[in-house]
């Protein structure tokens, strides 16, 4: 049995949810339909016309792809041009190409928490915050015999989480009045006669993100056919989610060994280094991709370097002057994001029993030579 591509896609969102992405980024299904099965998906940084060459070779009916190839309003789909040939041969080959950029950047686990993990950061933090994640307040009621049942239930499928701890809740005792109506099959009591219940009244704290979650398993725990619940937003902030991560290094490491430590681990043939070598290295910020925008950041959360790609001229003087090093593997270090969907997206079909294969590009899509 293979997986059904839009199947696929909700993995990848839980992954790296749509809603944490920048504004007016391009994410999504940009080419093609995922309504089909698919055997072969291929897990691209960029889509070249090798990379299709590729997919068509696999027989991959889906391409997930890091960036977009599509970036803006097409005023044409002329298929003599470069772009065209390839939105032209991917339709051909009814190959699909769903986009996951600043959505799998910001995401926990995403490009820059694998960015952090590779360089042995601890204490890692949001470089720029982007959003808080909403939470929202639960208060269900039930009947004191099955309190602990459903307590247990919303809590193990992830509500009252406070800081470092879990299984946060607050508990009172009270009467709970209905009175069940013609038609209706209660749990207790009989249809047109007022009853009284002694019922518990549970409250915790759900983010948002999995309220669906919460409430699947405090309907599938709770013996009411109706259940009384209130769900209400509360003014607090639930953790921070944005771009890029600062941490600390274990030990204090010298500037050039930090530098080494980036091509082996980012498997990269040549780094750039703004800084005197010698220096001692011990609060390291990282971003995936272009990170010229983000010298400040790295100096206000007082890091000693910035890990980036696609940095200046002018802006390596502004960071030499204020005292921030800075490495530059080059924006194609992004690569790294291959494997990891790959693995984690295998992972996912793989305990559902189904045979779709994932596979990370081996094509290099490094447009840069170094002579
Ligand atoms: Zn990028």
């Amino acid at each position: 049995m293979f997986a059904n591509a839009q199947t696929i896609v909700q993995w990848m969102e839980q992954l790296a949810p749509k809603s944490m992405a920048v504004e007016n980024d391009r994410i999504g299904l940009q080419l093609g339909s995922i309504r089909k099965e698919v055997g072969h998906v291929l897990v691209a940084l960029d889509v070249t016309d090798e990379v299709v060459d590729e997919a068509i070779r696999l027989n991959a009916g889906l391409i997930i792809a890091h960036h977009a190839i599509i970036f803006r309003p097409l005023a044409h789909l002329q298929t003599d041009t470069p772009a065209g040939k390839l939105y032209e041969k991917l339709i051909k080959h009814d190959i699909a190409v769903y986009i996951s950029h600043t959505n799998y950047d910001v995401a926990e686990g995403g490009m820059n928490d694998l960015m952090a993990t590779l360089l042995q950061l601890t204490d890692v933090k949001v470089l720029e915050t982007l959003q808080h994640e909403p939470l929202q307040k639960l208060v269900v009621f039930v009947p004191d015999t099955h309190a602990e049942q459903v307590r247990a239930a919303i809590l193990d499928a992830g509500a009252g989480h406070i800081g470092a701890y879990s299984h946060c809740s607050f508990n009172v005792s009270g009467v709970g009045t209905f009175q069940p109506q013609d038609g209706t099959n209660p749990f207790i009591g009989h249809a047109g006669k007022l009853e009284e219940v002694k019922e518990a009244r549970i409250e915790t704290i759900v983010p948002k993100s999995i309220k669906s979650r919460v409430l699947q398993a405090m309907f599938k725990s709770h013996p009411y056919e109706e259940v009384a619940y209130d769900l209400y937003p509360v003014d607090l902030e639930g953790t921070a989610y944005g771009l890029g991560r600062v941490g600390k290094l274990v030990e204090p490491i010298a500037l050039q060994e930090l530098a080494e430590r980036v091509k082996s681990k980012f498997d990269v043939p040549h780094v750039r280094v703004v800084g005197d070598l010698d220096r001692p290295i011990r609060k390291v910020a990282v971003l995936g991709g272009s990170g010229s925008r983000y010298v400040k950041h790295a100096l206000f959360h007082g890091a000693d370097v910035l890990v980036t790609g696609d940095i200046d001229y002018h802006t390596a003087h502004d960071a030499l002057a204020a005292g921030l090093s800075i490495i530059d593997p080059g924006h194609n270090a992004e690569k790294m994001m291959k494997a990891d969907v790959a693995a984690r997206l295998q992972a996912l079909a793989d305990e559902r029993g189904t045979q779709t294969r994932f596979h990370p590009s081996t094509v290099c899509t490094e447009p840069f030579q170094f002579l």
